[in-house]
Formats: structure tokens, sequence, C-alpha cells
């Protein structure tokens, strides 16, 4: 049984972070004429409703902050979150993904809750680029349609983490990937909550492992909203991070120039771009 809903939180630190890092991996991989497949394991409704009630619940829209902020670094995700603004939306990454791929470039989404894939369908009707949508468990679709034909790409990963098993898939399915997918780009997303702390860094650690590279090839990079101590509910998101496998070399100098500004711009209290 699924319970989150992405509704109450699209737009927040987390998908700021999330989204940021998301463009400049499509940006870089737009460089190479090369067509390239977008694989979404979580798709959620694909485009959110700025005053949508849920959202308005948790106030934690913070995108149009950041859209203003004038990061050159992130430019093209501010301008597509500007162009939904003007019609009261904030992008999921669905949309996002289809607004800043090519006509050569493929998308392929997968989601399993029966409401946000209603809700993708129709969001999908306005993308300038038409996906394949699965009603299919995530982790599942991603290693069936691993490695694309494209053989360039990205898969994102981004689950609601509602089951403590969430960790062991990420980690176990990345690894499948890896090795049907040597090339493929992965990116992860992950909460930091302090009663997690241990599945985060048990999570990474068998990423990591599974590097076939001698050199560093996983991108880092968290965002601190707050220190957990200062967070009182066990599963407070205190900020996030995203773990970028394979990450093309020309954006860990962008996102370590986009990261303090992002953080400034949102008073995050730090932080941190690593390479491992
Ligand atoms: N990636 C979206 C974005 O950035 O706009 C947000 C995704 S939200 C954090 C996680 C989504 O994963 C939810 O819509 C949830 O219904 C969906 N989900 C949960 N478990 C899943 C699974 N095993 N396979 C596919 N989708 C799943």
């Amino acid at each position: 049984m699924l319970s989150y809903i992405h509704a109450y939180h699209a737009g927040n630190h987390a998908d700021i972070i999330k989204h940021a890092a998301l463009s400049l991996v499509i940006e870089a991989l737009k460089k190479k004429d090369k067509p390239f497949t977008i694989i979404d394991t979580h798709a959620g409704s694909g485009i959110y409703r700025i005053d949508d009630e849920r959202l308005r619940k948790t106030n934690e829209f913070v995108a149009g902050a950041i859209a203003d902020a004038g990061i050159p670094e992130i430019k093209s995700y501010a301008d597509t979150a500007r162009k939904y603004a003007e019609s009261g939306e904030y992008p999921g990454s669905p949309a996002l993904e289809s607004e800043l791929m090519r006509d050569c470039d493929e998308l392929i989404l997968s989601e399993l809750h029966p409401r946000a894939i209603e809700e993708l369908r129709a969001a999908a009707e306005r993308f300038p680029h038409k996906p394949r949508i699965h009603f299919r468990d995530g982790y599942e679709t991603a290693i069936a349609l691993t490695p694309p034909k494209t053989k360039r790409g990205i898969c994102v990963i981004d689950p609601s983490y509602e089951d403590a098993g969430d960790f062991e898939k990420c980690a176990e399915t990345i690894v499948k990937i890896r090795k049907r997918w040597p090339a493929g780009i992965i990116a992860l997303w992950y909460p930091l909550v302090a009663h997690r702390i241990m599945e985060i860094s048990m999570m990474k650690e068998r990423i990591r492992a599974a590097s076939q590279k001698g050199e560093p090839d996983i991108l880092d990079v968290q965002l601190e909203m707050r220190s957990p101590a200062e967070m009182t509910g066990l599963a407070s998101l205190y900020g996030s991070g995203m773990f970028i496998v394979n990450f093309p070399y020309t954006i860990d100098e962008k996102i370590s120039a986009a990261m303090p500004k992002i953080a400034e711009t949102l008073s995050a209290r730090s932080w941190s771009v690593d390479t491992l």
C-alpha cells in the first residue's frame, strides 16, 4: 500500500537539489549529438499545482525563490520552473526531463500509485516529448529496460523511502544496472533523516564498492537545511542528497559553483559536494 503523495512536497528543498542536479546532467548529455534515454523509475504525477491545498498545507514550496535567484549554472532548471509558474504550476521530474530533452531523445517513466499514474498520464499529454509510461515497479522497470538502445543516458531513481527496505532495494538495483549498463549515469535522490543514517551509509557504500573504474566516478551532493539535532520528530527530513554514479565530468564544477548560491537562497545550514 503506497501512501506517499508528492503533491505535499513539490518544489521543496529536496526537489530543488534533485531537479537542479538532474538538469545539469541532461545539459551535459546534450553536448553530444547522439541520442540518449532517460529512465525515471519513480515518476510521480508529472506536474503539480502551486496553489494545491496539500502544498499550501505543508508550506514547503521554495522553488520560486530559486527560479528567480539568477543562478547561471542552473539556468535551464530555473527557466523551466519559471515557465510552469506562469500557469501556477511546478514541473515534476518527468516534465523537466521532457522540457530539456531533444526530439531524438527518449523518455521512459514508471509509477506505481494508481492516482499518481492517472495524473502522470494526463500531464504527459502536455509534455513537449511523449514518454513511454509504465504502471509498474520502478526498480523492475530499470533492470528490465537497461541498457537502452541509445546506450547513452540516465536512470533517475527517486523513491519515497516509505519503506526502510527502499535503501537496500536502491543499492541492489543500482549494482544490477551498473553491470548491465556500465556507461549509464544513475542519479539517486536520498533523504537525510536522523534515524536512517546507518541505512544511508550502507546503501552508499554498497553502490560505491560496485564501481568498476579505478577512479572516483560518483558525485555525492548534499544540502542540509537544519542540523539533525534541531529536528523533533524521528522521521523529520533535515536535508537530502543526490548520488550521481558515472557523473559527467563537466558537472562537478558547475554544481560546486551553484550549491553555495542555492544554500544561501534557501537559508540552508550547509552543503557539500564530494567525489567518491
Ligand atoms: N520523481 C518525482 C519528481 O521529482 O517530480 C517525485 C517522485 S516521489 C518522491 C516518489 C513516487 O514514487 C511517488 O509518486 C510514489 O507513488 C512512487 N512509487 C513508490 N514506490 C514505487 C515503486 N516501487 N515503483 C514506482 N513508483 C513508486
